[in-house]
């Protein structure tokens, strides 16, 4: 159930930034390793948007790659299958640089063509 009070945060925001027009869209990034699901923030969001300047909205996901730095070679490279190993030098010193953030990328206003 955490989605829900992300949701609720999210809406928060959305009302703060829109200066009290209705919303179109929000756009959210979502990182992989962020324990988010996306299916589920979706739902919450439909939910909870009833009564709210999103009640139109509609919610886009953007989903952000897990990335690592390698802290032997240095280098930057995509994590698959959650093989956080550097794919170049084998090591498994390395540290996660990308794909646990959770933010609003957007928001689109309905009058704001
Ligand atoms: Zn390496």
């Amino acid at each position: 159930m955490h989605e829900l009070s992300i949701v609720q945060s999210m809406l928060d925001i959305c009302e703060k930034r829109s200066g009290g027009n209705q919303i179109s869209k929000i756009v959210v990034k979502i990182g992989k390793m962020s324990g988010i699901e996306p299916h589920f923030l979706k739902e919450s969001f439909d939910i909870f948007k009833e009564d709210t300047l999103c009640s139109d909205a509609l919610m886009q996901i953007n989903l952000v790659d897990i990335k690592i730095r390698c802290n032997e070679c240095d280098k930057e490279s995509l994590v698959e299958n959650y093989d956080f190993h550097c794919p170049n030098c084998k090591s498994s010193n390395t540290t996660q640089i990308a794909g646990q953030e959770m933010y609003i990328e957007y928001i689109e206003l309905k009058d704001s063509q």
